[in-house]
């Protein structure tokens, strides 16, 4: 038997409390199981547990078998030398501390149904493991598992922030400039957007943010973009703007060829989203605090819609005249970038100031936000989970990724159910 669901049962008292037996006949009685530790060392930390007439505390550790204890070099390794009960499903042989004490055993017993419905889950080839048996989950229970989801995606989001946050001297500005870039590459071009903005101090933009053509020629100069045969006066005079201003800044733009335009939508060439980009921070200054001081759905949507030089209007690329489009962001794209950056910036400010109103502010902003539609949520649909909101989209992710593709159902709030079922 795996070693996951005897830590499983144990952990949430699943096992057969009454007559509890260590293998040489003393009464046990689990007062508390302790903590799950996920690091090296026992498997739980400060368990009470009496044994015969004495009151034991301390750490317990689990295997497959008793033998396993040795194979693991544990009789060796001070680390184990406070465990007070080695909990096993077959007891082969005795298992000893480093200074040759005895340790008691216990073979844990616990609910046929439950081992059989975990052989199920993880044998299961469907879609999701628990497919089958999602239905019969309570969706109330569902709902409250969803807030987990998100709060977990969210902080496993912030240690992202945090390294670009340590990169950056602490400056939430520039941390939220490089990441805000790196989402106008929409996937497809994050990479060379994140580079093209790393190569760029938000502080030298700032210097000419009343001027969109200079904005335009520095940030198509640096991207590489401008390193073409060029023919026609507006992209001859960007790049004429770009060599006086490199040379001002002592700027070495990054390489072009790393944009890429095949399989992309015309509204999502590069140099659309780049015209956007300038057209945004020329709209715009000190745009994270500004978030921070007005976090409302409506607000943050104003501040995306913002419109392209005039030249973009009928170009996706220089010097090919297009018919005549609205290249401003679009609906969608600004939702994108609100999931994607916004949210998880306003949560890692409000987590690391201790601003609690401010972290629920960012969870209520994707509950206005309209769920997201792809294939997973599509999966979810058909097994009626349905995504009201960004908030809903956003936690099914989650689970699907973290949890189903990983087969982690003893971890998962729904699996907990279908188990013990
Ligand atoms: S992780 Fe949870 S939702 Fe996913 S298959 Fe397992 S039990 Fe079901």
């Amino acid at each position: 038997m795996k070693e996951s669901i005897l830590h499983y049962v144990w952990q949430h008292k699943l096992f057969t409390a009454h007559n509890l037996c260590t293998t040489d006949g003393e009464e046990v009685e689990v007062i508390d199981v302790g903590k799950y530790n996920t690091d090296a060392g026992p498997d739980f930390f400060n368990a009470k547990i009496r044994i015969g007439n004495t009151l034991w505390a301390g750490n317990v550790e689990i295997h497959s078998r008793s033998t396993d204890w040795k194979k693991h070099n544990h009789h060796s390794d001070k680390a184990y030398d406070s465990v007070i009960l080695h909990i096993v499903d077959m007891a082969d042989g005795d298992v000893f501390r480093i200074d040759g004490a005895r340790i008691p055993q216990l073979k844990l017993e616990f609910p046929k149904h439950i081992e059989n419905n975990y052989e199920q889950l993880i044998n299961e080839q469907k879609w999701i493991p628990c497919a089958d048996k999602i239905a019969q989950v309570p969706s109330i229970f569902i709902q409250s598992w969803k807030t987990a989801l998100l709060t977990e995606r969210l902080e496993q989001k912030m240690s992202s922030i945090e390294n670009l946050l340590d990169e950056n001297n602490q400056h939430w500005e520039e941390a939220f400039y490089i990441t805000l870039a790196r989402n106008f590459g929409f996937g497809t071009n994050s990479q060379a957007f994140e580079s093209l903005a790393k190569s760029l101090p938000i502080s030298i933009l700032g210097k000419h943010k009343d001027n969109l053509f200079q904005l335009e020629a520095l940030l198509f100069g640096q991207s590489g973009l401008l390193n073409i045969e060029l023919a026609d006066d507006y992209s001859i005079k960007l790049k004429q703007e770009y060599t006086f201003l490199s040379a001002k800044f002592e700027l070495r733009n990054i390489n072009g060829e790393q944009w890429k335009l095949l399989r992309l939508r015309p509204d999502n060439f590069p140099h659309v989203r780049i015209a956007q980009f300038a057209a945004l921070i020329h709209s715009s200054s000190k745009l994270f605090s500004k978030m921070v001081e007005n976090p409302n759905i409506k607000y943050l949507k104003s501040i995306f819609t913002c419109k392209p030089s005039d030249y973009w209007q009928n170009h996706y690329l220089f010097a090919h005249v297009s018919a005549e489009k609205n290249k401003n962001l679009g609906i969608q794209s600004i939702y994108g970038i609100l999931i994607n950056t916004v949210v998880p910036f306003l949560f890692c400010y409000a987590h690391k100031k201790g601003v609690q109103a401010l972290k629920d502010n960012a969870l209520q902003l994707l509950e206005q936000i309209p769920s997201e539609n792809n294939a997973i949520l599509t999966g979810w649909k058909q097994l009626g989970l349905t995504s009201e909101s960004a908030y809903d989209s956003q936690a099914l992710l989650q689970l699907k990724k973290h949890y189903c593709d990983e087969k982690n159902c003893l971890r998962c709030r729904i699996g907990h159910k279908v188990l013990t079922n």
